[in-house]
Formats: C-alpha cells, sequence, structure tokens
C-alpha cells in the first residue's frame, strides 16, 4: 500500500474543510466522491476502501478519518420515519428495534450481506458508496473504464457471469453489489449529504448512475460531500408483506446474482393496493420500473401477474453469453418474492445479533 497522511476531525466543519481544501477542481468537474485518483477521500469502516487502497485500485495520499463525527445513531422522525446516521454500524441498523419493526425489509437486506464481523465494521454511509465487484476492476493488469477512464472493458468479451444484463453500456458492465441499496431502493430513501458548499437531499433513484460513457462515477454525489444521514420515510403499510431475496453462489457471504426487495400494500380483500420491487445484482444501480409495480395495483396476487410484473421489469435485459442466466434467475427471484410477500414477511433475524441468522452456519 502506498504511504498516506491521516486525519481524524473532531468535528463537521474540520472534516469539510480537509475534504474542499483537497477536493480541488474535481467538483468542478463533476466527478463524483469515489472516482479513483482523488487527492484526498473519506474513510469510515474501510472494509471496501482499505482493500482497494492496497490493491492498488484506487489512491488517496490523504485519508480523512470521520468515526469521531456525531453520526451514529438511528432517530425517529416526527412523520414516523427514520433517520439513520451514515456512521451507525450496519449490524446495528439491522438490529435496532425500529428498524426491525417498522422496516423488515431494510433489516433482511442487510443481514444478506456479508458476514457479521464485516456488518459490524461497515458504516451505513460506505455501504451506499462501495465499489462494484468486477473481477477486472480490481485487476490491475487489465483494462477498466471504471478503474481507468479510456482504457477499455475487459468484461466485454470476457467473463460475465457476475455482470449486468440491464442499463449497461458500451464502456461498462459492471453491477453494484449492495444488499442494503436494494431495500433501500424500495423503500425510497433520501440521502442527506453535506459539504462546505451547505446542505442537499438526494433522492435514492437518483443516487446511483448508470454507467454511461462515464462508468468511473457511480453516483450523483460530489467529491467534496459527505453523507450525513439516510432518511426512511414512513412505510408501515409495507411492513406486514416484505421479502428480501438473495440469490448467490453458495448460502452465505457471497455477492447475490440476483436479488429481490418487494413490498407489497395488502387490503384486507386480499388484494394488493401498491407494490415497491426493486431489482439487485443486474445492473449498476438497484433497478425499479414504477410502471411495473403499477401492474399490481388493486389485483389480486396471482402467479400469471407476478410474472407479467417480472417481464415488465426485466424489459430489454440482454445477457453476454455467461450471464445468460441471470434473466430467468431474476425473472423467478421477482415471482418468488412476490409469492413469499402476499404471505407476510418472514423475519429472517434471532432475537440477538448472537443467534443464528438466515444462512449462516451455528
Ligand atoms: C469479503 C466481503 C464481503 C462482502 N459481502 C457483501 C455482501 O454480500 N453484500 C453487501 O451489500 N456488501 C458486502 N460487502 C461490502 C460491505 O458491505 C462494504 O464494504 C461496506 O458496507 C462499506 O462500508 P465502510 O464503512 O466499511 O466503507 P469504507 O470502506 O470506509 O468506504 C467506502 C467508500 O465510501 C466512502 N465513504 C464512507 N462513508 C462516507 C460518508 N459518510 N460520506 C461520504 N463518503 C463516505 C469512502 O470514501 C469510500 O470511498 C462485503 C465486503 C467484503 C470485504
Ligand atoms: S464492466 Fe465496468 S468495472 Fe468491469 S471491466 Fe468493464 S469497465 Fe471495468
Amino acid at each position: 500500500m502506498n504511504p498516506f497522511a491521516y486525519s481524524r476531525p473532531a468535528d463537521l466543519d474540520g472534516a469539510l474543510q480537509q475534504i474542499a481544501a483537497n477536493a480541488g477542481d474535481s467538483n468542478e468537474n463533476g466527478s463524483d466522491n469515489t472516482a479513483n485518483q482523488h487527492e484526498v477521500r473519506f474513510i469510515a469502516g474501510g472494509t471496501n476502501l482499505l482493500d482497494l487502497l492496497k490493491e492498488g485500485v484506487q489512491a488517496a495520499p490523504r485519508l480523512v478519518d470521520i468515526n469521531r463525527l456525531p453520526f451514529d445513531q438511528i432517530e425517529e422522525t416526527p412523520d414516523g420515519g427514520l433517520l439513520l446516521g451514515a456512521l451507525a454500524r450496519n449490524a446495528d441498523t439491522a438490529y435496532h428495534p425500529l428498524v426491525k419493526e417498522r422496516y423488515p425489509l431494510l433489516a433482511d437486506a442487510i443481514l444478506a450481506g456479508a458476514s457479521p464481523q464485516l456488518r459490524n465494521m461497515a458504516s451505513n454511509g460506505g455501504n451506499l458508496l462501495q465499489r462494484t465487484r468486477c473481477y477486472y476492476f480490481y485487476d490491475v493488469a487489465t483494462p477498466c473504464n471504471k478503474r481507468t477512464p479510456g482504457s477499455g472493458c475487459s468484461a466485454i468479451g470476457g467473463v460475465t457471469r457476475q455482470h449486468a444484463i440491464l442499463g449497461t453500456s458500451e464502456h461498462c458492465i459492471a453491477t453494484h453489489p449492495s444488499d442494503m441499496c436494494v431495500a433501500l431502493a424500495a423503500l425510497e430513501a433520501v440521502v442527506h449529504v453535506q459539504s462546505v458548499r451547505g446542505k442537499r437531499e438526494i433522492a435514492f433513484a437518483d443516487f446511483h448512475r448508470l454507467p454511461g460513457d462515464r462508468p468511473d462515477r457511480d453516483t450523483t454525489l460530489a467529491a467534496d460531500e459527505l453523507i450525513t444521514h439516510i432518511a426512511l420515510p414512513p412505510a408501515t403499510q409495507f411492513a406486514g408483506h416484505s421479502a428480501y431475496l438473495k440469490l448467490r453462489e453458495r448460502l452465505s457471504y457471497a455477492f447475490a446474482l440476483s436479488s429481490v426487495a418487494a413490498a407489497l400494500d395488502m387490503g384486507e380483500d386480499g388484494s394488493i393496493r401498491a407494490a415497491r420491487i426493486a431489482v439487485g445484482g443486474v445492473a449498476h444501480k438497484p433497478w425499479r420500473k414504477p410502471e411495473a409495480e403499477a401492474l399490481l395495483a388493486g389485483e389480486r396476487p396471482s402467479d400469471e401477474l407476478f410474472g407479467r410484473v417480472a417481464d415488465a421489469l426485466l424489459a430489454g435485459a440482454v445477457g453476454r453469453g455467461a450471464n445468460d442466466f441471470k434473466i430467468p434467475l431474476a425473472r423467478n427471484a421477482i415471482v418468488r418474492a412476490l409469492q413469499v410477500a402476499v404471505h407476510g414477511t418472514v423475519k429472517n433475524w434471532s432475537a440477538t445479533p448472537d443467534d443464528t441468522e438466515q444462512g449462516e452456519t451455528p
């Protein structure tokens, strides 16, 4: 690993000023917070960033450790929603009583990711900004437009088993790897960010980007912006009928080949009032299509209807050989997640974090 300067500011102003002083022209160029060649970066849990620095995938001559900033709480909002601190750990978020009660979909998605040790370190803000798991992105001996803009995409024509089937470009076919983000997309979270230029809020659907001709930019966050919170709007109507289904190469400690966050608002007569569905592992960002969700409104659940919804969500999907299987896999996953959600939320966590979790061997 290359040498780097390290600081651990005690307050927000200090952190923002340090990043602003070193982000330089990056903001004016529209460069995002995760782009590869910044002078300075925030570090939270370090579970992704340290690997990238050690492998030489990213450079960071200066690291600003944000772990002393006061963003590690989970608070109720007056409207019945929650404000998740960007520095609250993934494990503390998943096991928080109000998250389990109001947003079981989110708790379930977080617990489907990584391992207990990683979730204890990983922060909510860092989870949103984790980089793709494309093998070529991590292999600095191969061309990769995301790592080195303009160098080419080794995945196109290469090994594509993990790669995207939707929203790709001729420059990049990578997927976003997060589980948490799939649930946050379905729950229509809002990302609160701050820089020396002020505060702003970014709707979750606008936070991650499709690759287009700038695959080096994962998000719409500017280089000098800090995520402070993730706001969850009230969603109690979905709490009783939600499901996170993750399909992967093995039962734990693997990234999704395809995952589905499904949330249904069920009427007392058994019909569906409203639905939210986000699909992971298939695109550069969690994949949603409100027009596909609208097909469910006012309808009674059926496998035939769920199949039509899945087809609408996956319209335009294209495989590249080794990932062709993802199209039927994602279709089946969407249908299955909806079937499970109709019957009620399965709470895959135990009473305490020490107990056995879904897919993990005791
Ligand atoms: C072996 C392994 C398996 C994994 N499996 C899964 C999985 O199955 N599912 C899954 O979803 N994830 C998985 N992960 C990824 C893990 O969830 C992420 O590494 C973690 O969430 C990142 O959080 P962090 O706090 O450690 O981020 P860091 O590594 O500290 O930071 C990541 C990026 O975010 C930036 N950053 C961090 N916080 C902020 C902030 N508040 N504002 C602005 N920028 C910020 C950093 O500058 C950096 O660019 C796995 C990771 C590993 C190592
Ligand atoms: S798919 Fe994207 S991340 Fe992977 S090699 Fe191509 S440009 Fe790089």
